[in-house]
């Protein structure tokens, strides 16, 4: 039986092309500075939003906890919607971290309004934290791959300048919204204080994600992600794989979309699912009438892999291992449950 894995686009594996731009990789010490892959691949992502400077490093999950570090001192506080990635998927992070702690906004599948995060700037009084910064997530992961109307990013930037706050974009999915939305990087390299990008998702890459920055802010990250434990040495074998991903897979990532919607119209038309988030880039997540362990575990019967991402929730994530036949398949599959 054929496996179809749409738990997560993490699940990519790097192809031959890629293989071959890891095995032909300069490699030099990273923490000396001297990696001439990592070199390039940080200066390729500063260049391509327009920013100073950039950083490498082996997690998204580490990019986020080093840029809210960098823009945080203990005892501040962090908005960000209730669903973010940084807020409910990093460990408790930003508490041990960087001794801050949050207040979240309910938002309109991960999207939060400027309207909203004025209203949940503490004002300068001795009994309140100090609200520093603004995270938004763009796509949002637990929102279905939703992504933000660039005006309210707008807006919201006016919001952070206003109020002297911070502006950091969890943008792990950044490249699926860009080409959804036909956006550029350099509109968003612009609006935000950091960005952090995964290359490990739809780009295809085995790791690593960029921080993105001012040249001081990244000066200050170098320091952190070596107290992180996030300094590493040849790590150009792996840049390497992020510039060829950066140079071949983004545009392709309209691909994944189209498989999501195909797979979002198979699914409304079962019994069994009771909505569906509309499937703006790569992600599908639908609303079970029946558990939604059932409903992975029929699928898991028949070679599909998803994840239940809540007990009335599965989330299908498409991605560049997915070929022509696994859609085919999967659209025969899930007509037949
Ligand atoms: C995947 C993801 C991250 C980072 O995850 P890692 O697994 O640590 O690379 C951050 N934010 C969002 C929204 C994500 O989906």
């Amino acid at each position: 039986m054929m496996i179809i894995d749409f738990r997560s686009d993490t699940v990519t594996k790097p192809s031959p092309e890629m293989l071959k731009a890891m095995m032909n990789a300069e490699v030099g010490d990273d923490v000396f500075v001297e990696d001439p892959s990592v070199n390039k691949l940080e200066e390729m992502a500063a260049e391509m939003f327009g920013m100073e400077a950039a950083i490498y490093s082996p997690s998204g999950t580490m990019s986020n906890q080093i840029g809210i570090r960098c823009h945080t001192q203990p005892g501040d506080e962090v908005i960000c919607a209730s669903n973010a990635h940084v807020y409910i998927y990093e460990g408790g992070g930003i508490a041990s971290n960087s001794g801050s702690q949050v207040k979240t906004i309910e938002g309109n599948r991960g999207r939060i309004t400027a309207e909203q995060v004025l209203a949940a700037i503490n004002p300068d009084d001795v009994h309140k934290a100090r609200t520093s910064l603004v995270c938004l997530e763009n796509t949002s992961n637990r929102g279905g791959g939703s992504c933000y109307d660039f005006a309210e990013i707008k807006k919201i930037k006016k919001v952070c300048v206003d109020n002297k706050l911070q502006f950091h974009l969890d943008g792990a999915r950044l490249f699926n919204a860009l080409v959804a939305k036909n956006e550029t990087a350099k509109q968003y390299g612009e609006t935000f204080d950091s960005i952090s990008i995964c290359l490990n998702k739809g780009l295809g890459c085995p790791i690593g994600s960029i921080l993105i920055g001012n040249k001081d802010f990244i000066k200050k990250a170098r320091r952190v992600r070596k107290v992180f434990g996030g300094g590493m040495r040849q790590a150009g074998f792996m840049a390497a794989t992020g510039i060829y991903a950066l140079r071949h897979n983004i545009e392709r990532l309209k691909q994944d979309h189209i498989v999501a919607k195909q797979i979002e119209e198979a699914l409304q038309k079962k019994g069994f699912i009771k909505s569906i988030m509309p499937a703006e880039t790569n992600i599908v997540i639908a609303e079970t009438n029946v558990p939604a362990k059932d409903v992975s575990a029929k699928l898991e019967a028949n070679g599909i892999r998803v994840i239940a991402i809540s007990a009335n929730q599965v989330r299908f994530v498409s991605h560049l291992d997915i070929s022509p036949e696994m859609v085919d398949a999967t659209i025969k599959i899930i007509n037949n449950l």
